[in-house]
């Protein structure tokens, strides 16, 4: 009889190979103890973290600390239960109006994750008479959103407001309710999206649109509302989805919109209703590292001023980094065998990076994903910068010659 595991010997070969190529696993990499947000002990060094997602810091604020510990004394420490059984408590809702006063917005949806907003949403929204116009450099959870939900799932090219407008038109079918959704910014590239042309199209042929600003909230706009905000067009936007395990810190995932509708989209959505809620630390420590994000606007600023330092020394030193200046800078490489030798050389001198490795990355060629932090120093960008110098030359890893696409 075959074996369950018979379709494993694929990855396990493929691990086998990446283990002897750099001498250890980089899917499992420990953090022995967070030391600040930008700095972390790793094989009992410390190392710089430049592949976290944190990007206000706000995963070690004292402030959100202090909320989850009284929280966590006032109201135990989980719900046992589902938002639409036991699972909702004051401060659940509390914290749906403070998301949904942020955003301007009528009402929000609180989940456990961000994957789960995203799988919750648009498999709740898109129905089997529907269509769902993908990006095709989506996050797993937009995929997997689209493989619960019934509708015809259509990609169109990455950022191409013009691709999107070609393919509705194709479909030739004025009567069907459509779904955009895109990425403020993209997790990988840091390829931010335009989000105005994307909302033109919208509004030219009477689509949906959901904006998944995971990697731009709290970054992006003003206010930190996102690519949306940046782009003027928020009011143009039904559905903003995001997550609290980025700049908030912490861990969850809501959508904001204005369709009175979302308090019935509750009683419909498998991800919301079939898994226990956030527990009440976690939900004060959001509560609290949202308000420190409105309060304190020049951690934006800096996580700005930050990305640019690392984006122009990767350019120096003639790596071929992302063409956007986001907080998400990917360096990219020609070939596997260069990055593994290269991510391997940057931990041990002192360096945490994400390696995305094809047929993982969008354009099939090996990432060193940097995320940037608000809390990173100048100094430790430029030594970052120069341990990235000193790796490549040991490692005889050279960029790529061709520009990462990020139109
Ligand atoms: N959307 C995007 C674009 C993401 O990158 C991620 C996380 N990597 C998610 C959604 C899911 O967020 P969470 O970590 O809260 O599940």
């Amino acid at each position: 009889m075959t074996s369950l595991f018979a379709k494993y010997q694929g990855i396990a070969s493929a691990l086998g190979a990446v283990v002897a190529a750099g001498g250890r696993n980089p899917f499992a990499v420990v953090i022995e103890k967070p030391v600040s947000s930008t700095v972390g002990i790793i094989e009992g060094r410390h190392t710089l973290l430049f592949g976290t997602n944190n990007y206000l810091g706000l995963s070690q604020s004292e402030r959100a600390i202090k909320a989850a510990q009284d929280a966590a004394g006032a109201c135990g420490v989980g719900t046992t239960g589902s938002r639409i059984a036991n699972g909702t408590q004051s401060l659940h809702r509390r914290l749906e109006h403070k998301i949904a006063a942020f955003f301007h917005r009528r009402d929000a949806m609180v989940f456990s994750t961000g994957y789960q907003a995203n799988l919750g949403m648009i498999s709740a929204l898109a129905g089997k008479d529907d269509y769902l116009l993908l990006d095709a450099d989506s996050h797993a959870s937009i995929y997997d959103g689209s493989r619960l939900s019934s509708a015809q799932v259509i990609r169109f090219r990455h950022n191409d407001p013009d691709d999107l407008y070609k393919r509705i038109k194709r479909l030739d079918a004025p009567d069907s309710a459509k779904l955009v959704v895109v990425e403020g910014i993209y997790s990988m590239t840091g390829n931010v999206a335009p989000v105005k042309e994307f909302a033109a199209v919208k509004k030219e042929t009477g689509a949906y649109l959901l904006v998944d600003e995971a990697h731009s909230f709290g970054v992006l706009g003003e206010h930190g509302r996102g690519a949306a905000e940046a782009d003027g067009v928020e009011a143009d936007v039904d559905f903003v989805v995001g997550t609290f395990s980025k700049s908030l810190g912490t861990v969850g995932g809501y959508c904001v919109s204005d369709h009175p509708e979302l308090e019935l989209v509750r009683l419909n959505c498998r991800p919301y209703m079939f898994t226990a809620s956030l527990p009440p630390e976690i939900i004060a420590a959001t509560a609290a590292a949202l308000e420190e994000m409105q309060e304190r606007p020049e951690l934006r600023l800096r996580l700005m001023e930050n990305a640019a330092r690392l984006h122009a020394g990767f350019v120096r030193i003639g790596l071929n980094a992302s063409k956007q200046v986001s907080p998400v800078i990917a360096v990219t490489l020609e070939t596997v065998e260069q990055a593994i030798p290269m991510w391997n050389r940057l931990l041990e001198l002192g360096v945490y990076v994400n390696l995305s490795l094809p047929p993982a990355t969008p354009d099939s060629r090996p990432l060193l994903r940097c995320s940037v932090m608000a809390t990173h120093t100048p100094q430790q960008i430029d030594d970052a910068i120069e341990i990235f110098r000193q790796a490549a030359q040991e490692t005889g890893a050279t960029a790529a010659p061709a520009p990462l696409v990020a139109s």
